[in-house]
């Protein structure tokens, strides 16, 4: 997978205020270096409150730290409150955004269709939607995980132009395994994120396949980052509770070594 950079990704989902974003980053940058940025993208998706903060601080120091929201609104204005639109998450410089995380489908009952609506959303405002997808242990247990998964990217990528997937990023992330410590053994990981990559050139094209990055997500450390990665059809990590500690995320990042 020599064409597909690999991507690691912080969600650092409900945690840190706008004081505490900046020096997470602060701390990141001064960690990271140019040939970590050559070998793998870094990105972090901080709280709305703080994106102003991380854009400012990115800009002016000429980062080279991506960011990128945890929700977007499927509107882009209008009579909804307390929504964010695509349009707002540009103007401050983000280039991605979550779409269809668990927690968002079961505290927030996100369906396939709002996924969907909010993948174009964010596309249309030119940012890149990372699609999460993955089972829960019951669909686990039954042995279902394939067929529940893909039928998960066919809802979220509907109505999607071919050069629209090849800009997306998927995550695969079993519900089991986020914020519980039980990670997917890389085996599973690459069960999944291979059949998702079949069924892309299935549905579009050999290119889309080739070149759509798909990251796995659930309890990924430090000491379990490198057999997930050696997988070929994985490209990167999508990493909750262990990007909340600079030391740590930065030994996510340094995955080869
Ligand atoms: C996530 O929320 O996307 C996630 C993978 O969380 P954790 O790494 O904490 O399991």
């Amino acid at each position: 997978n020599a064409k597909r950079k690999p991507l690691i990704a912080g969600n650092w989902k409900l945690n840190n205020n706008h004081f505490e974003s900046i020096k997470l980053v602060q701390q990141l940058a001064f960690s990271l270096n140019d040939a970590d940025f050559d070998a793998t993208e870094v990105v972090v998706l901080p709280p709305f409150t703080s994106l102003r903060s991380v854009q400012t601080l990115v800009d002016g120091d000429k980062l080279n730290i991506g960011y990128g929201a945890q929700d977007i609104s499927q509107h882009e204005k209008g009579a909804y409150t307390g929504e964010i639109s695509g349009g707002m998450l540009a103007k401050l410089g983000c280039s991605y955004v979550l779409v269809g995380h668990s927690e968002r489908r079961q505290y927030h009952r996100e369906d396939d269709a709002i996924v969907n609506a909010k993948a174009k959303a964010a596309l249309a405002s030119d940012i890149t939607p990372i699609l999460c997808l993955g089972e829960g242990l019951d669909v686990r247990k039954a042995g279902d995980q394939v067929a529940y998964t893909l039928a998960q990217l066919e809802a979220g990528v509907k109505d999607l132009t071919e050069e629209q997937v090849r800009r997306l990023v998927i995550a695969y992330e079993p519900v089991w395994a986020i914020g519980t410590g039980e990670v997917a053994t890389p085996e599973d990981a690459q069960e999944v994120c291979g059949a998702l990559r079949v069924r892309l050139g299935e549905l579009y094209t050999p290119e889309a396949s080739r070149e759509t990055r798909i990251l796995y997500g659930g309890s990924v450390k430090a000491d379990n980052i490198a057999g997930i990665m050696a997988k070929s059809d994985v490209d990167g990590a999508l990493v909750g509770g262990a990007s909340l500690k600079a030391e740590e995320f930065v030994k996510l990042v340094r995955f080869r070594d």
